[in-house]
C-alpha cells in the first residue's frame, strides 16, 4: 500500500506536501497535531508504510509519535520534517528509529525524491521475495531476511529496514573498511544522500542494538575520515 501518513501542524506546509505526495501517487491521511496523530496509528491496526512527522508541534511532538510507532513495527518507514537550525533534532530523531530527514524549506523534487527512495526500500520486502530467504552468518550473529532479525547468540533483535540493509552490507563484506558514501549509496540509493551525517547516526544507533558497550564499539569500528568496518571476530 502506497500510504502515508502527514503531521504537521502548519496548514500551508501540510497542503504543500499532501498536493506533490498524492501527485506522486501516494494516498495520502492528514493530522495536524501528535494527538489526531496517535488516534489515527490506534484506529489503523494495518499501519501505513511510510510516517512524515513534523518535530515542533504544540502539543505531543514528532519524536514521541516516532517512537510510538517504533514500539509497535519495524517495517514502516519514518521521515521526520526539521529546521534548518535544529542539527540536534534530526539526531534525536534518527535515534529514536527514524529513517531520515528532510530539513525546511523543501522543494517538491527533494520531497518526493526522499519519499520515494525510503518506500522503495520499505516495499523492498514484499517485492524481493525472492530475496526474502536470504540469512548471513557472521560470528555469533544471524541476519535473517525474511522477518529481518538479527540474531545475536540467540537473542532476536528487531530491525528497521535502513538498519537491516546496512546490516546486510557489513555481512557481505565482513572485516573490510566501508566508505559512507558506499554505505549511504547501498541503503538509499546512488548519489541520493548528500548528508553523510544520516550514516552517522544510523550507525550510532545500531550500535546500541549491536554491542555490549556501544560507547566503546568492538563490532563496528570506525576507520577514521573513511568510514566503518564490521569486525567479525569481536
Ligand atoms: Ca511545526
Amino acid at each position: 500500500m502506497k500510504n502515508i501518513l502527514v503531521l504537521e501542524d502548519e496548514a500551508t506546509i501540510r497542503e504543500f506536501i499532501v498536493i506533490n505526495l498524492q501527485r506522486a501517487g501516494y494516498e495520502i491521511v492528514e493530522a495536524s497535531t501528535g494527538e489526531e496523530a496517535l488516534s489515527i496509528i490506534d484506529r489503523t491496526p494495518t499501519g501505513f508504510s511510510l510516517y512524515l512527522l513534523d518535530i515542533n508541534l504544540p502539543g505531543i511532538d514528532g519524536f514521541a509519535v516516532c517512537r510510538r510507532i517504533r514500539e509497535r513495527t519495524s517495517d514502516s518507514g519514518i521521515i521526520m520534517l526539521s529546521a534548518r537550525s535544529q542539527e540536534i533534532d534530526r539526531v534525536s530523531g534518527l535515534m529514536l528509529g527514524a529513517d531520515d530527514y528532510i530539513t525546511k524549506p523543501f522543494s517538491p523534487s527533494e520531497l518526493v525524491a526522499r519519499v520515494d527512495a525510503l518506500y522503495r526500500r520499505v516495499s523492498g520486502k514484499f517485492e524481493h521475495l525472492e530475496r526474502a530467504g536470504e540469512e548471513f552468518k557472521c560470528g555469533r550473529f544471524r541476519l535473517i531476511g525474511l522477518t529481518r532479525t538479527l540474531v545475536k547468540d540467540d537473542e532476536p533483535i528487531e530491525l528497521t529496514q535502513v538498519e537491516y540493509l546496512m546490516l546486510k552490507l557489513f555481512f557481505e563484506n565482513p572485516d573490510v573498511a566501508i566508505s559512507r558514501e558506499s554505505i549511504s549509496d547501498a541503503v538509499w540509493g546512488d548519489g541520493y544522500h548528500n548528508d553523510l551525517k544520516v550514516v552517522d547516526v544510523n550507525i550510532r544507533r545500531l550500535r546500541m542494538k549491536v554491542e555490549e558497550d556501544p560507547s566503546y564499539p568492538r563490532t563496528i569500528i570506525k576507520v577514521w575520515g573513511y568510514g566503518y568496518k564490521w569486525v567479525s571476530k569481536s
